[in-house]
Order: structure tokens, then sequence, then C-alpha cells
């Protein structure tokens, strides 16, 4: 038999089964040279876009309602910190502060400015405003819980003490009564719809707006109007 030349042999091999790789995808073309970008000025820092929030509203009555796009009080601020009535502690817990914005702002403002009438005092207490979203905040959320504090409209602010120390007063006689007075009054001015006082401590003002009410000796408690 005659031998088949090498190159014929070789070349049917690589027709048969092709050459070594050709299953391989190619490889990646040369990506073409690519001139430098051009410099570009600064970007400067766009403006942040103001996030809009949706308006709180205080839905039903104090004793009786909820609250809708409530604001979180800070847990503390300037003149302020937080008081949890339940842990007796500083700072009160989260979903124990909330509020419209309104008594958010209000509360924020009154004590940002008695603090800057009393330079070096403890700041002012603060507690229970309402839940989140408002509704019952009776004793299963702790103590004897709230009859109101519904609708984002209430809030407890205990007052300052005779010693200027920090906390809350355990008895009547450890109140400071004229710094408590002007706490009052500086609720009354911003148009407070009620502020319950203690009946122990002859805190005074328009009498449809502050009146005595038990378990208010350590603190009173503002009500807004609704809006
Ligand atoms: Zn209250």
């Amino acid at each position: 038999m005659r031998l088949v030349p090498v190159a014929i042999l070789v070349a049917l091999v690589l027709a048969v089964v092709g050459p070594r790789g050709a299953d391989r995808p190619p490889p990646p073309a040369r990506a073409p040279a690519v001139s430098a970008p051009p410099r570009l000025a600064p970007t400067p820092t766009p403006t942040p876009t103001p996030i809009l929030r949706r308006p709180s509203r205080a839905v039903g009555l104090p004793w009786a309602g909820r609250l809708v796009h409530g604001r979180r009080l800070p847990v503390r601020g300037p003149g302020y910190a937080t008081w949890d009535p339940i842990r007796k502690r500083v700072p009160n817990r989260a979903w124990r502060r909330w509020g419209t914005s309104r008594l958010v702002r209000i509360v924020s403002r009154v004590l940002a400015e008695y603090a800057r009438g009393h330079r070096g005092a403890a700041p002012v207490l603060v507690g229970d405003l309402s839940r989140p979203r408002g509704g019952d905040f009776g004793p299963r959320y702790g103590g004897i819980g709230h009859a109101s504090h519904q609708n984002g409209l209430d809030v407890d602010v205990y007052y300052p003490r005779r010693d200027g120390r920090r906390g809350i007063a355990r008895r009547p006689d450890q109140v400071d009564r004229d710094g408590a007075q002007r706490l009052v009054d500086a609720f009354v001015r911003v148009g407070a719809q009620k502020v319950f006082v203690g009946p122990s401590l002859a805190l005074h003002g328009p009498p449809r707006v502050v009146q005595a009410l038990v378990h208010h000796d350590d603190h009173l408690h503002v009500r807004l109007r609704g809006t």
C-alpha cells in the first residue's frame, strides 16, 4: 500500500477535529486606544433636595384618637432630656416620643428658651408624648398608663427641682415652683389648650387652661389644640 504523504494526513485530521482550541472563544479584540477624557471642571455639590414630609395630623380626640405621619421628639435637645416614666431613667424610649410636628416643635422651642433664661440649670425632663401611630396608651404600656396621649397633642414635662439637680421631683416640696410657673406661663403663651398641674403646687394661669389634676405633682401635662 502506498503511504499517504504526511501533509495530506495532517490536513485530513485537521479537517475532522479542527485545530487545537478551535472551540475556544476567540480572544477578545484589543480595545482600541482611547484618548484621555477631557478634563472637566469639578462638579458643584448639588443642593440637597428637601425631603418632603407629609404633614402630621392629630385624628380624633386626645383620649380616643390616633396620630398620622407623626414626628419623633429627639432623645435630647437644647435645654431638655427625655425621661422614661416606667423605667424611671433618662432617656425615654423612642416609641413613647411621637407627636404632631407642631407639638415637637413647640416643646423643643419652649424648653430651649427656658434653658436660655436659666443658664447652667439641669435639662428639663420630657416624658411621654404618644405612640408612633397614637392610639391607646393605657396601663398595658406601663405604670398607670395615660387616659389621653392618643393623638400626638399631649406631652408630659417634669418640673425642675429646687436643688437644681437633674431628675424628677419625688415630692411637691422638691419642686422649683418659680421654674415650674415659668414653664406653665411659657406653654400658655404658645397657645396650649390645657396645662394640667399638680394640686399641691399652687401653680396658676388662665383658669380655662391651667387646671389642677391628681397625679401631676411631679409633672405638668400640656395639650395643644388640634389643627
Ligand atoms: Zn400626661
